[in-house]
């Protein structure tokens, strides 16, 4: 497992998401694109996150040992196959417990194929677990349905921009529209936005402007093994003036 810092508007880290990766013996590092499906078709995929979800719950403790990384976050991809199952919400109880951790320190990912099959199923499954703490986030938000019902009914803590939107936040003024008016549907429902697939600074500056405090992409850092992480937590205090 891989992770992706997280940092706010002053460049500071708060979190990371936890990012599969399997190392190949003959074909290198691959990325979930290259596993993910098969895992599906085998039934796989429940197995993948909750080792996904083990790691990052081993993170946080570790993190929560030393005060400079206590307060961080991390987030984990819920596939939806996964979520639909009827023990979904009883097993990642049992490894959140399991871990010790503090479960409000765990950033549950979920995308809109989640909620097709039943949005009552997914509602319930959500409070059950936010009940215990956990957080939500609705990932690759902008691609999908992107319906208002989800905003409504769901328990979300989070949303996260599509980085098809981010991309090309700058040249194209729809998506900048696109963006403008997610970050502002956040800002009116107390939900937070995490820009995601930011490349330049020009980017994140942008978003930023429009009120975004939370990024996530190459500019800040690539995904990366777990304690070449909090090596890059010191990035940023090279380069204050890039992030103020
Ligand atoms: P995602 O959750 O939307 O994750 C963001 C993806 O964008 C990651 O790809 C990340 O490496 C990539 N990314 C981050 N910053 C940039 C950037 O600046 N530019 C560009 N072009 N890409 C950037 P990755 O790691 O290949 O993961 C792809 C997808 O695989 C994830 O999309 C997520 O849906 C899925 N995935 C990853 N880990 C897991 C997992 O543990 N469980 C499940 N169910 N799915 C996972
Ligand atoms: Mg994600
Ligand atoms: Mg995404």
């Amino acid at each position: 497992v891989h992770y992706q810092a997280q940092v706010d508007q002053f460049g500071e880290m708060i979190g990371a998401e936890a990012l599969l990766r399997w190392q190949h013996p003959t074909r290198g590092l691959l990325v979930p694109q290259e596993f993910v499906s098969m895992a599906e078709k085998k039934g796989l995929i429940a197995t993948l996150d909750r080792m996904a979800l083990s790691s990052a719950c081993e993170q946080l403790k570790l993190w929560n040992t030393n005060p400079e990384t206590a307060l961080l976050t991390c987030s984990v991809n819920i596939n939806a196959r996964h979520f639909s199952q009827t023990d979904f919400v009883a097993r990642t109880r049992e490894v959140i417990d399991r871990s010790g951790i503090h479960p409000e320190r765990l950033v549950l990912e979920i995308t809109e194929t989640a909620m097709l099959e039943s949005l009552n199923d997914a509602s319930r499954k959500m409070h059950a677990l936010k009940a215990c703490g956990v957080r939500f986030s609705l990932d690759d938000f902008g691609v999908g349905y992107s319906s208002f019902t989800y905003l409504r009914a769901l328990p979300l803590d989070e949303l996260k921009i599509d980085m098809s939107f981010v991309r090309s936040v700058i040249s194209c003024h729809k998506d900048a529209a696109i963006a403008r008016s997610i970050i502002e549907l956040g800002m009116r429902l107390g939900i937070s936005i995490v820009a995601e697939g930011i490349e330049n600074e020009e980017q994140r500056e942008f978003l930023a402007g429009l009120g975004c405090t939370a990024f996530q992409g190459y500019v800040v850092g690539e995904p990366v093994a777990a304690d070449e992480l909090l090596q890059s937590l010191n990035i940023f205090q090279e380069y204050p003036d890039k992030l103020s």
